[in-house]
This record gives structure tokens, sequence and C-alpha cells, in this order.
């Protein structure tokens, strides 16, 4: 699905109700980042599709 949005950490399919956040990348600022909240709990990184930056 188009609008299927997954975290870019762990893959994690994320619902809307979930607690995930995205955000565009702080470095190409082209692409959607997802976090779901065990991620963002553990602070695990995330690896831009596109740029490939990591970030916490
Ligand atoms: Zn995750
Ligand atoms: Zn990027």
């Amino acid at each position: 699905m188009e609008n299927e949005k997954i975290c870019s950490s762990c893959g994690l399919r994320l619902g809307k109700n979930d607690g995930m956040t995205f955000f565009q990348c702080p470095e190409c600022g082209e692409a959607e980042i997802g976090r779901c909240p065990q991620c963002r709990d553990q602070s695990v990184t995330y690896t831009c599709p596109k740029c490939g930056f990591t970030g916490p």
C-alpha cells in the first residue's frame, strides 16, 4: 500500500494510533523517517533510505 508507514529502524509496520513519530530526514530533507515507540524508547538509530544519514 502506498501510504503504508514503516519504522526506519526495525521495519515494523506502523498504524495511525501506534504512537509512532515521523519526521523529515535532517540531512537531505527528502526522505521521511519513521520510528515506532519501541525504537524511540530504546534510542535505536535510524538510517535515511535516501542519503544514508544515521541518527538517534
Ligand atoms: Zn521500530
Ligand atoms: Zn536523508
